[in-house]
């Protein structure tokens, strides 16, 4: 136990506060690092001390931890009042014009918007959608749902049977009966030597094929997929994949769900992370950066087809027997809406293209210099760099040795977050991020690669 000051913050913490994604056993020996407060893309603890935040926090806050526009936002929204909601034909009116606006963006044409406040209770929207929508046309057998090994889908038990990430599934016997799970498309493992992207990418859309005709066409609703994986490692398909993984999935009338919940409004390049990887999804989740996270709000985009068979199902006058208290949130569809004006002045996707090669070219950079980066991976502002004992092998750490989280540790003491995934260092800043700040991250990477190298070489 670390010695904590009785009564103060740090032991209040221990004491009372259950963390996400945190060892509990642990916790009071690594002690809680409490934040105070944030200035653009940095955060400062309770001692003054400041973070270059190159995670944007959870993937999320876009626009920086201090955004004087979106506070406004928010308070002007609370002078109309403190909540109204989206049931029995009712709406707030801010949340029209946030619809409209997603709608206006969207890479699914004809689009409706449907609100929640996750990203979980996004997914698995998708899920019940993709049901009805079966449903509707007389295939009540088709529930399953395909995910991969390596996806993040959020908490929820549903969302959580998606995710393709042992941790999320030991302790609950997850995941549910009807949730499976292909490959990830991860080409630097995955391939075999010498094959080629198209060859894996072929090899991938065949063995799902392969799934599919076992488990029985009749019976999978869905497949679900992140652009560019986000939590499993920041895996970036090859060329093609979406493609070759589509057409299997059309010829078996299943239904493709993006997750863009991370990817979503320009982190990957462009304004949707499928517009990246040439997926064209039936459905999208979207959370995170639709508010910066500046309030809980996610969507749902929802095509022509999955609207006319929800159409079909309640023509008899059915309610559509689905939502949550704070779906369209009239606080969080105005702080969303200033979000999006914010984007679309700030030019987003040119600011996100400029600033994400100048990371990843320094990244690589840095990379040719060193003896344990094995590959640097990532679009726009989301960018992986794998450390390995071996590039030209490709052999990994002893997990032993938890390279990644030693990495995780001596940044901090640098005054840098990252996100360690394995021995995996991801960043993911806000993408309001400055050529100067890009630079600091760089300067900080370097410092704290050469101090894990000393440690680990
Ligand atoms: N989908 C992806 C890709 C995510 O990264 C996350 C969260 O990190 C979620 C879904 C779940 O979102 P939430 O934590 O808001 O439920």
């Amino acid at each position: 136990m670390a010695n904590l000051k009785p009564n103060s913050a740090e032991a209040r913490d221990v004491l009372f506060h259950l963390h996400s994604q945190t060892n509990p056993g642990r916790h009071a020996e690594v002690g809680p690092l409490i934040m105070a407060r944030g200035e653009g893309v940095y955060v400062f603890d309770a001692q003054g001390k400041r973070y270059l935040e190159a995670m944007a926090g959870l993937w999320c806050t876009s626009l920086g931890f201090s955004n004087e526009r979106l506070k406004a936002a928010a308070a002007a929204a609370y002078d109309k009042f403190g909540f109204y909601h989206s049931f029995n034909h009712k709406t707030p009116d801010v949340t029209i014009d946030l619809a409209e606006q997603l709608v206006a963006i969207s890479p699914i044409p004809h689009a409706q918007a449907y609100f929640a406040t996750s990203g979980s209770e996004a997914t698995e929207t998708m899920v019940k959608l993709a049901w009805v929508y079966h449903a509707a046309r007389g295939h009540q057998a088709k529930r399953k749902i395909i995910a991969r090994d390596r996806g993040f889908h959020g908490s929820t038990i549903v969302a959580a049977s998606m995710c393709g990430l042992p941790r999320m599934h030991r302790e609950y016997g997850l995941p549910l009966p009807g949730f499976l799970h292909t490959h990830c498309p991860d080409a630097y493992h995955g391939a075999l030597p010498d094959e080629t992207d198209e060859a894996f990418a072929t090899r991938l859309a065949d063995d799902l094929e392969a799934m599919i005709v076992a488990e029985g066409p009749d019976t999978i609703a869905a497949f679900i997929a992140e652009p560019i994986n986000a939590g499993g490692g920041i895996v970036v398909p090859p060329q093609g994949y979406f493609a070759k993984i589509e057409a299997v999935l059309r010829r078996h009338d299943i239904l493709v769900l993006a997750d863009e919940v991370v990817c979503g409004f320009g982190r990957t390049g462009n304004w949707f992370g499928c517009q990246t990887v040439g997926m064209q999804p039936d459905m999208m989740a979207l959370a995170k950066g639709l508010s910066s996270s500046y309030f809980p709000i996610s969507a749902v985009l929802l095509g022509r087809p999955v609207r006319d068979a929800l159409a079909e199902m309640n023509k008899a006058g059915e309610l559509f027997g689905h939502g949550f208290t704070n779906s369209g949130h009239p606080v969080g569809a105005a702080v969303a809406l200033e979000t999006l004006r914010i984007y679309h002045e700030m030019d987003l996707v040119e600011h996100v293209r400029a600033m994400g090669t100048r990371l990843k070219t320094g990244l690589e950079a840095i990379a040719n210099r060193s003896a344990i980066v094995g590959q640097v991976r990532g679009e726009g502002l989301m960018i992986g760099v794998e450390l390995v004992a071996d590039p030209a092998t490709r052999a990994a750490f002893d997990p032993g040795l938890k390279v990644g989280a030693r990495f995780d540790a001596l940044a901090l003491q640098n005054g840098l977050i990252i996100r360690a995934m394995g021995d995996t260092i991801g960043f993911c800043p806000p993408l309001i991020i400055t050529a100067a700040e890009v630079d600091e991250i760089l300067d900080l990477f370097a410092r704290t690669l050469g101090q894990v190298e000393t440690q680990v070489g």
